[in-house]
């Protein structure tokens, strides 16, 4: 019976999981999870991306061992163990999701050639994206930059077809190559502070997909309150995304599957949804089209922006110690639970980038670090946008107001307490700049760069 490698990535899951389908069909399976951080070139995942990693992977070895298989785990070069796991397993093939992180899809393309000199077949499948990158182009044959137009057009050429069932049982080898725990993989931090963003997240594919059903119910309301953060009104499923827990064809389904007949694509709280789920889409259509992008800014007239490098302001919004409730609590949730509400992610984005003008990369990396949802293209758009210096930019003289935004999105306070309890204590720092001062400041540097 033919033997074949499905090599877990960004896709720890049963269902919907078209390379072990394929595998299974073959004959008998090897799962596989690999960790390579030094693959990852500029952005191996972060801290606490790490923590929700670790747990994701014990529920799916669970997963894998009720239905009779394992999910065998080596730590090194990926190269190396798929060649020895297939020699040991007499595997002549290794069946994955495609992945577009620009460094890990070089390093996929080194591979297939390195492999197929060992007679090993590597195959890659579409899953990961609702779209192939390539597929949606303008009318002239470029990539899309702006949103809308790219929206349009994904609607319009994009069927998302029906999800795969999981696997009921799988045949594995007749020789199991040895496996390290996933333990062993050391992606739990030294220091004690993961346990709170252990306990913020469900990590195995049933606690997600009940938390999508739960979702599922509530989507009508989602255009309405999506804003919101003073209350759980969004999926929160984007870590569970991020690490493929669930596909996006599972969750598009599962929404779209409760809209009327003739819904109001413009009104509706369920296609409210899925455009953000196309934002997703079209942040991974510009990291493959831009793969620059993670680190240097879409437009290069951005390239000599006059950031100012100051260190002591920066710790003190890494801290939410800004003096701005709205910017302090999100950072503080970031902290303690891995997550910030989009509404409020932009919030700190703006904040840091236009009133403290410190450098959107330093703000990325922080993310990078911090948030378990953790996603090169999702996290780059997003501060790019912010910044103004990237598609669909936020255009940079619209500067948010961290008083207005708090007013209109929490406008009774409950977010902002619920994260910093000084506010009832009165021992709140100042604010540490002067909104409408640093404004002014912000727009005579975005001046001299528009005329540059
Ligand atoms: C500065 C900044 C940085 C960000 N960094 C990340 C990141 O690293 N990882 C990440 O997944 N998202 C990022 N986002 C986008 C967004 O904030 C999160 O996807 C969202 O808050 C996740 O919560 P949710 O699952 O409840 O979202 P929901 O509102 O329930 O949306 C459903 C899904 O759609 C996708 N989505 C929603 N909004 C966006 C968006 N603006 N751009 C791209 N995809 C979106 C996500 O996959 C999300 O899970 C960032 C946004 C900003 C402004």
């Amino acid at each position: 019976m033919p033997v074949t490698l499905v090599w877990f990535r960004h896709d720890l899951r049963l269902a919907d999981h078209a390379p072990l389908r394929a595998a299974v069909k073959r004959g008998a399976v090897v799962p596989v999870f690999l960790w390579s951080p030094e693959e990852y070139g500029d952005w191996p995942p972060g801290g606490a991306a790490k923590v929700y990693l670790h747990y994701a992977l014990q529920s799916l070895d669970e997963s894998l061992r009720n239905i009779g298989s394992r999910l065998i785990v080596r730590r090194g070069a990926a190269a190396e163990h798929l060649k020895q796991i297939a020699e040991t397993t007499g595997a002549d093939a290794v069946y994955a999701h495609r992945l577009y992180e620009p460094a890990l899809a070089r390093r996929d393309d080194k591979l297939e050639a390195r492999l197929a000199l060992d007679g090993i077949d590597l195959k890659l499948y579409d899953g990961y994206l609702l779209h192939d990158p390539e597929q949606i182009a303008t009318g002239s044959g470029d990539p899309y930059k702006v949103f809308s137009p790219f929206w349009k057009k994904f609607c319009k050429q994009i069927e998302v077809g029906k999800p795969l069932p999981a696997p009921r049982k799988l045949d594995g080898p007749g020789n199991w190559p040895h496996t390290s725990s996933v333990g062993d993989l050391g992606l739990l931090p030294q220091r004690d502070w993961d346990q709170p963003i252990a306990d913020a997240w469900p990590t195995s594919e049933a606690d997600v997909t009940r938390r999508m059903k739960w979702f599922v119910g509530r989507a009508d309301d989602y255009g309405r309150l999506r804003d919101r953060p003073d209350g759980d009104h969004t999926s929160r499923l984007s870590p569970a995304l991020r690490f493929g827990l669930l596909s996006p064809r599972s969750i598009w389904r599962a929404v779209a599957e409760g809209m009327a007949r003739d819904a109001d694509w413009k009104t509706d709280g369920r296609a409210a949804y899925l455009r953000e789920v196309g934002w997703r889409e079209f942040a991974y259509h510009l990291l493959h089209h831009f793969p620059h992008t993670p680190g240097q800014p879409l437009y290069s007239k951005f390239d000599g922006f006059p950031w100012h490098g100051d260190d002591e302001k920066l710790r003190a919004w890494q801290r939410g110690r800004t003096g701005y409730p709205i910017v302090d609590a999100g950072i503080r949730q970031l902290w303690r639970t891995g997550w910030m509400h989009n509404r409020v992610r932009m919030i700190a984005a703006s904040f840091l980038t236009k009133d403290l003008l410190i450098d959107w990369r330093a703000g990325a990396a922080w993310f990078w670090d911090t948030l378990v949802d953790a996603d090169l293209a999702n996290n780059t758009l997003g501060w790019q946008w912010a910044a103004g210096c990237g598609a669909d930019a936020q255009p940079f003289f619209r500067i948010f107001n961290p008083h207005s935004q708090a007013a209109k999105f929490d406008p009774n306070g409950d977010y902002a307490r619920q994260w910093i309890p000084e506010l009832e204590t009165g021992d709140y720092p100042e604010p540490i700049v002067d909104h409408a001062r640093v404004r002014q400041t912000a727009l005579e540097a975005y001046e001299k760069i528009r005329n540059a």
